[in-house]
């Protein structure tokens, strides 16, 4: 949406096609960070944003084995907005549809689920899109088809982009419970032995992911919803009043974390940006942050080739090379730390609650030396908040 809303404003003509009906789904994160709201702000767009309902979130807190823990304090760090919008990602979509549909070349079709790519074989272009729609079948011909359909791509899998898995050891549960006017407002994560959960504030209820170890689902539905309701108290002792109200296992839905890679993330005729090209783990809430970098990046090297009718397939690969090369080294850093968080933080800390040790969990030492020294929270705040290689709108507004 937001490299439709960037190719749109510099005057090309663009059709974005969403497989659901609306943009209303839980599981994509709220997390709306500083380098997103740069990107905003850029687009003169910031101050309608953040008229939005949205939760500002200056210093992420966590209580670890009971005692609370400063993670990253974001308004240490030097940028336009030095905090977190959480902002559920439907408001977000909305809100870029709304400003996209200004624009004479923007179209967006929603209930058309794209099933197949369209090749002109005798070249080894890619020209278009296949999708089902209530209609029936839409073929979409196009100068460059754009595969930005998350972590279970479509369009990568159809143009037979080769992907490698980076390895996820943990899955997430989603719930949801109501906020009291009692409980502490802001949005941050509970740890303790065998238990990660995080909380979202989302104004009167608090959106929960809960983290399993990967494939663990099923072991836990066999001990009982009323068990992983006592694990759930253990870390988060607030909820005793409302536990009651997750009725069914229908009340907590499984979403399964991947983090892989394309390793090209383009042919002639195509490009994978976001999730599609390197599925995120939910880790440091970076993965919406990523894909609109990336959503920059690709218009400011590709939106004045594509408003040039003239331009030849050739030198349109030639910068889908350098978009997945601008790109390459952010993510490759950015995964190559959630896998090293997954496997040396969040996999002991799930596994922890099997030994015989039941005293609460430490703080783990860089945590402790960011809490002695307050300046040092700047650092994980620069790092989640801002990235590597933040990008900066240099594509036109015709
Ligand atoms: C459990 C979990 C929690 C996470 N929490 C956070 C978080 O808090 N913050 C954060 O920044 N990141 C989070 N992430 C990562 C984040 O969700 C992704 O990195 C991010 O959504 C990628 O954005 P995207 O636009 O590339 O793909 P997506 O957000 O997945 O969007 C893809 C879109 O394409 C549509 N689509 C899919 N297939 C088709 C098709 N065939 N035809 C047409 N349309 C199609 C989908 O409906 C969807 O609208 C989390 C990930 C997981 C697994």
């Amino acid at each position: 949406m937001m490299l439709g809303l960037l190719l749109a404003r510099a005057g090309v003509d663009v059709v974005v096609l969403e497989k659901h009906a609306d943009f209303l789904r839980d599981f994509r994160g709220d997390t709306v960070h500083p380098s997103t709201l740069q990107v905003i702000h850029e687009l003169g767009l910031l101050e309608q944003f953040l008229a939005l309902p949205h939760d500002a979130v200056q210093v992420l807190r966590a209580v670890i084995g009971g005692k609370e823990t400063v993670l990253a304090d974001f308004s240490r760090i030097r940028a336009h907005s030095p905090f977190i919008a959480m902002m559920p990602q439907w408001e977000f979509l909305d809100f870029l549809r709304d400003e996209a549909e200004r624009y004479p070349g923007f179209r967006l079709i929603q209930n058309a689920e794209v099933t197949d790519i369209v090749e002109d074989a005798e070249k080894g272009l890619v020209t278009g899109v296949l999708a089902q729609t209530p209609e029936g079948q839409l073929q979409v011909s196009a100068a460059l088809v754009i595969g930005a359909d998350g972590r279970r791509s479509e369009v990568r899998k159809a143009a037979g982009l080769k992907v490698r898995d980076l390895g996820a050891p943990i899955d997430v549960l989603w719930l949801r419970l109501p906020m009291a006017p009692t409980d502490p407002p802001g949005t941050g994560g509970r740890i303790g032995r065998g238990l990660f959960l995080a909380m979202i504030n989302r104004g009167s209820y608090w959106q929960c992911a809960y983290v399993i170890p990967k494939g663990g689902m099923q072991a836990l539905q066999l001990r009982g919803l009323d068990a992983f309701k006592a694990d759930l108290l253990k870390v988060a002792p607030l909820f005793a009043d409302r536990v009651h109200l997750l009725a069914s296992w229908d009340d907590i839905k499984l979403l399964s974390v991947t983090v892989d890679r394309l390793e090209r993330w383009y042919r002639p005729g195509l490009l994978c940006i976001g999730d599609a090209a390197h599925a995120m783990s939910p880790i440091g809430g970076v993965g919406i942050n990523l894909a609109i970098q990336d959503a920059v990046a690709a218009a400011n090297i590709l939106a004045r080739a594509l408003a040039d009718p003239a331009v030849t397939a050739y030198a349109l690969t030639q910068l889908l090379a350098q978009v997945q090369e601008r790109r390459l080294f952010a993510t490759r850093v950015t995964q190559a730390v959630q896998v090293a968080i997954q496997n040396r933080v969040l996999s002991p800390v799930l596994a922890s609650a099997a030994g015989q040790d039941t005293s609460p969990l430490p703080v783990p030492w860089p945590l402790r030396v960011i809490n002695r020294f307050p300046a040092l929270q700047a650092l994980p705040a620069y790092a989640v908040g801002i990235g590597i290689r933040p990008e900066h709108v240099a594509s036109p507004r015709v």
